[in-house]
């Protein structure tokens, strides 16, 4: 694959997918997003960018798929069909 990756060229369900994939730490089952990075990296076969995993983050939340902090002020991530407090999830940038 040749120039810039994009958000659109990481598809929703991959990048779900990895967040599924990482492992889970505590009792809430929030994954850390640089084990979600890794993931993602391992499944696409490339390096992501920092700004382009926050930012295909950010519009995974704004869909509604994901849950956790898209913001970075904390770092953990949950797919949103996994979320047990949504009091603990960053509000909506921009929703
Ligand atoms: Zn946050
Ligand atoms: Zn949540």
């Amino acid at each position: 694959m040749t120039g810039q990756l994009q958000c659109k060229d990481i598809p929703d369900d991959v990048f779900i997918g990895a967040v599924r994939t990482a492992p889970a730490s505590v009792a809430l089952g929030w994954r850390n997003r640089w084990d979600v990075h890794e993931a993602l990296e391992a499944v696409m076969g490339r390096d992501i960018p920092y700004n382009l995993l926050m930012a295909k983050a950010r519009k995974l939340e704004v869909k509604g798929l994901l849950g956790g902090c898209t913001c970075g002020c904390r770092g953990d991530w949950h797919p949103s069909d996994e979320c047990d407090d949504p009091m603990y999830c960053c509000p909506s940038v921009g929703a």
